[in-house]
């Protein structure tokens, strides 16, 4: 038995054997071709076509957005101008491998030139690329395996259409050695409810058919773990389970202080499952996705009509609408800058709505059109937020355009350290954990290797959250979380503590957190929240908060 550390994501466990994502395969040598052009052409025109075929195949299998997105890397292999310079290739005397190899790489590089939405389809024209060469070479193609039985899924990285494409009724969980906990990978698994640990460096070690735990709440992988540890997962997962299906009720603490539930959504199509999964309401609605595979922003009509989708699904509850939030690892073509050398530092989020504010009108707009054409309770909240006449801004406008309620994410410490003010100037905060905690500890949010110092549990980013309940609190503002932090059962607790008044979160967490906070009242919120803040770091403060947690109210 040996356990490895990583990132928990979501609080699931389950015991299963580890199935590797294949390593890259190697560049094709350089070498003369031994059967001549015509045959190097025939080979590649077979294995385009083979590729092409499978990537439809797979599509037409999965449906939905899978199938949009493999179809399209369908056309990939068979584009006309890709294949006349696959053909142009061979004709100097290369190999089939070598041509392909080397014209996808010409037109990947073409692409990431390009930058935003197109320079992240280079990945997938790499992937194209390789299993075109797989083929020639006879060899399995890269990607996510198929052993034929469940698998725990494990990988160096995986990208985001890897995640979105698995099939959730053979992957058991996914373990990658690197990716952090909030990258977008991250937050797709949340959302799909499936159990990962991510940044676990020693995953590299884990071989095909190696039996394992995947233990999210505990952030380990356990590798051959002992037959008691096994039943001790079993148990667990069955608990969980049981938990899924206990009788949803509004979220509040044990002395009945509500704290409402809210859940975080990227397109309207998820606000059903959302409310089957006790939603009181959205505390976020992330706005980008409506435009990232756009060469130009969608116009008012468009727009209106997502966002009517969206209210209608809420009537009568909170929805709350966050402004396009472009830039750092959400680029958009059209409204950021390629160049930017910090682009986390950069014209991100209000920043670069303020220099395109057609943009921001333009969505203020529709975000009116569509409340006054529903009942839901619209509010809207402006991203990364540094000052008080940023808030001041963003709340002037979307009054100018009739939205009652405007408020701002919290999401760098300066709006943290200022929240009093910056409350002053608009309705309402939403704390955003995520870049909160990526900006307060200066780690890359998307890197694995810094992946150990990007815990919201860290003090320094519960000071701030606490500076900002206690504005709240003071000014009789709300204060909402709305980062991945609030999915954590315990951190939820602490963040109620320290002034949260809604909790928002992927539905699929809404479970553990409302159990959770059924277990504690405000005296303990308040109890388990100081003993985290006086902690030394982020391991410290979780401990901390676990064992005072378990002395006021011990587990069943
Ligand atoms: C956050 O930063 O915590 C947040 C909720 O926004 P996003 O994850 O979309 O950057
Ligand atoms: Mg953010």
């Amino acid at each position: 038995m040996s356990t490895i550390r990583g990132v928990g994501i979501g609080q699931g466990v389950v015991v299963g054997p580890v199935a590797r994502m294949a390593d890259p395969l190697p560049e094709p040598a350089d070498a003369a071709s031994t059967v001549g052009a015509a045959a190097e052409v025939e080979r590649a025109r077979v294995s385009l076509g083979a590729v092409a075929e499978d990537l439809r195949s797979r599509g037409a299998a999965v449906g939905g957005t899978a199938k949009d997105v493999l179809e399209a890397q369908a056309l990939m292999a068979q584009d006309p101008t890709l294949i006349a310079d696959v053909d142009g290739r061979i004709g100097t005397g290369r190999t089939a491998e070598r041509a392909v190899h080397e014209a996808f790489a010409a037109y990947r590089d073409l692409l990431a030139g390009m930058g935003g939405y197109l320079g992240e389809r280079a990945a997938d024209l790499d992937d194209v690329s390789q299993r075109v060469v797989a083929h020639l070479s006879g060899l399995p193609a890269p990607g996510v395996p198929d052993p034929g039985h469940p698998f725990v899924l494990v990988a160096r990285d995986l990208a985001p259409a890897d995640t979105a494409l698995l099939d959730l009724g053979r992957v058991l969980a996914i373990v990658t050695a690197e990716g952090g906990p909030t990258s977008h990978t991250a937050i797709l698994a949340r959302e799909q409810g499936l159990v990962a640990v991510v940044g676990a460096p020693g995953a590299s070690d884990l071989a095909d058919g190696d039996l394992v735990i995947v233990d999210a709440e505990r952030d380990v992988v356990v590798r051959e773990p002992s037959a008691a540890e096994q039943d001790d997962a079993r148990r667990r997962a069955a608990e969980r389970e049981a938990l899924a299906t206990a009788p949803i009720t509004p979220g509040a603490l044990a002395d009945g202080t509500p704290v409402p539930l809210l859940a975080n959504l990227g397109s309207a199509d998820a606000a059903d499952a959302a409310v089957r999964l006790g939603a009181e309401g959205v505390g976020l609605f992330r706005t980008e996705f409506l435009f990232l595979d756009r060469a130009t922003a969608p116009t008012v009509d468009e727009q209106r009509e997502e966002y009517a989708r969206l209210l209608a699904a809420f009537p009568g509850r909170k929805v709350v609408v966050r402004v396009l939030d472009a830039g750092a690892d959400k680029p958009l073509a059209f409204l950021n800058d390629a160049d930017e050398e910090n682009p986390a530092l950069g014209l991100r989020g209000i920043r670069s709505l303020r220099a395109h504010e057609g943009v921001l009108r333009d969505q203020l707009a529709a975000l009116a059109g569509a409340d006054a054409a529903t009942d839901a309770e619209l509010q809207v909240m402006a991203p990364m937020v540094a000052t008080v006449e940023e808030a001041r801004y963003f709340a002037g406008l979307a009054r100018e355009h009739g939205i009652a309620v405007a408020g701002v994410m919290v999401e760098t410490p300066s709006a943290a350290l200022i929240a009093d003010r910056v409350l002053a100037a608009c309705d309402f905060a939403s704390i955003g954990t995520n870049d909160l905690t990526q900006y307060t500890m200066a780690a890359d949010r998307l890197l694995g290797s810094v992946a150990h110092l990007q815990s919201p549990w860290h003090p320094a980013v519960l000071r701030l959250v606490a500076e900002v309940g206690e504005a709240g609190r003071d000014l009789g503002k709300p204060v909402g979380i709305c980062g991945e932090a609030a999915a954590d059962p315990l951190l939820a607790v602490v963040l109620v503590g320290l002034g949260a008044t809604t909790l928002s979160m992927s539905a699929t967490a809404l479970a553990d957190v409302r159990a959770s906070l059924m277990r504690f009242d405000r005296a303990d919120a308040s109890a388990i929240a100081a003993v985290a803040l006086e902690a030394d770091g982020a391991d410290e403060a979780r401990a901390a908060a676990r064992a005072e947690a378990d002395r006021r109210r011990p587990p069943a």
